[in-house]
């Protein structure tokens, strides 16, 4: 198994090489030469797994044997034995078509987790047996900072610099990150806007001199590692419904935003999971449902919504599906791509169209629409969903049908937006892990916004 550019220019590279690189060196994205391909007989025998077992089943087909299957299995057993529930990844049932996967048992009560603790173990592996150091530099607009700090912290041979936009995140958000007293973790809560703490790593990324001098790593929604870790969970709740309801036509409704959730899912399905139909749910930034729609990709006005981590102009892992789409061919997608870059649009052809609208039905909630949906799903099923879940859940109520069960992903904990929750009238207290931030020093920096600031912090951190 080798890992290859959807640009085509990048040499074949294992599958360590692969995470570590993150981003293809071409700006392209790297996905696996040739998709795994399950028979019925693996299925069959996947069928009876514990999640972890099944975690690491697909990660033997990926790892390229460059990990023993013994350190495999610890690596796995060590990322998820933070959850909070036995299953990992819980299967719900609401009613006799609805059912719920919840994501978000990991220690910061969001489904980043499930990708970024195996990440983050998986890095101090590598740092472990290269005897190297890694140091990683990530943005985030909430979620993903502390679910990188959770992952990485107290591992030797690691250190984390997460940058956030200052008064710009939830309290809770910020209380998951700014808690951790550790000395090998450093959070900055730079005075601009996401947007700018992003531009601020692209550009230090960029010195390439500085970068290698100081083995710096990204963590951001790209990586492969991440799309691995995810496809875990549509295969368990697969089999979790087809187990009590044998025969039934199996679909997901997946909240989507940088389109990392979904290609798992579309991964999964690859490689021989039968999966009846994607539902794409995005909310008011719906740059994806509109491609679905119209088969034109072009960036429209930021909407605020109740949905945060969705808030996305650009989804930075669609490039992996234009990559199938258009025939697994290197040269079409960089072509695609050097076009989208001249003039910020991609058009794809009627007939593309059609491929792309058996691939996904797709759906765009409005902020009100989301609120319902809380509501409506809190009075009907006594279920309390997430603004995330919920332009999920408001998508199955759309496009979904009696024919077949639908699997809303469930992404957030929903005590993670109260503040949204009581717009509807749904008051809850906070999980007692979460309480017990409020209660901790705080160590916050907060810092100018400007590149060399930053850079400078880097350095004395990394000294
Ligand atoms: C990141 C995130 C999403 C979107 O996932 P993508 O992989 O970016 O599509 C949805 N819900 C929550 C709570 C998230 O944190």
């Amino acid at each position: 198994m080798r890992y290859i550019s959807t640009r085509g220019k990048v040499a074949p590279m294992g599958f360590i090489d692969a995470v570590l690189m993150g981003m293809a060196d071409d700006g392209g994205l790297l996905v696996p030469e040739q998709i795994p391909s399950l028979s019925a007989e693996d299925l069959r025998r996947w069928a009876g797994l514990s999640y972890r077992d099944l975690a690491v089943e697909i990660f033997w087909l990926y790892a390229n044997q460059e990990i023993s299957r013994k350190d495999l299995t610890e690596l796995v057993d060590d990322s998820y034995r933070r959850f909070r529930d036995e299953q990992v990844t819980p299967l719900g049932r609401l009613d006799e078509n609805r059912y719920v996967a919840e994501l978000f048992h990991g220690p910061t009560f969001a489904f980043k987790d499930i990708a970024l603790q195996f990440l983050g173990n998986l890095y101090a592996y590598v740092a472990h047996r290269t005897n190297s150091v890694i140091n990683i530099l990530g943005a985030t607009s909430g979620d993903t900072g502390a679910s990188a700090v959770e992952g990485v912290r107290g591992k030797p041979g690691i250190r984390i610099c997460i940058l956030y936009p200052h008064q710009k995140v939830s309290r809770v958000q910020e209380l998951q990150m700014t808690t951790v007293n550790d000395s090998h973790v450093l959070n900055l809560a730079v005075q601009g806007t996401f947007d700018d703490c992003q531009r601020i790593i692209k550009e230090i990324f960029a010195e390439v001199e500085f970068k290698r001098r100081y083995h710096l790593r990204a963590v951001n929604s790209i990586n492969m590692a991440r799309i691995l870790a995810q496809t875990v969970y549509y295969f368990y709740a697969y089999f979790r419904l087809v187990e009590a309801e044998p025969g039934k036509k199996v679909s997901f409704s997946v909240p989507t935003g940088n389109f990392g959730n979904l290609f798992a899912g579309y991964l999964a399905k690859k490689m021989g999971l039968p999966i009846h139909r994607f539902i794409l749910a995005t909310n008011e930034n719906n740059i994806l449902e509109r491609y679905v729609r119209e088969g034109v990709y072009q960036p429209s006005e930021f909407h605020r919504t109740y949905s945060p981590s969705m808030d996305i102009q650009i989804a930075s892992n669609f490039e992996r599906y234009l990559y199938y789409l258009y025939g697994e061919n290197p040269e079409t997608v960089d072509s695609i791509m050097a076009e989208f870059r001249a003039h910020g649009r991609i058009v794809s052809s009627p007939s593309t169209v059609q491929q792309v609208q058996t691939d996904f039905s797709a759906y765009s909630v409005g902020n009100e629409e989301c609120l319902e949906t809380i509501a409506a799903y809190h009075q009907h099923y006594g279920y309390v969903v997430d603004p995330h879940t919920a332009c999920a859940a408001a998508a199955a109520e759309k496009l979904g049908s009696e024919r077949e069960a639908t699997v809303i992903l469930a992404t957030a904990h929903p005590a993670k937006f109260n503040e949204a929750l009581a717009l509807r009238g749904i008051l809850q207290g906070y999980p007692k892990e979460i309480e017990q931030l409020f209660d901790l020093p705080e160590t916050k920096t907060v810092v100018e916004c400007r590149t060399e600031v930053i850079q400078d912090r880097l350095v004395h951190f990394l000294a």
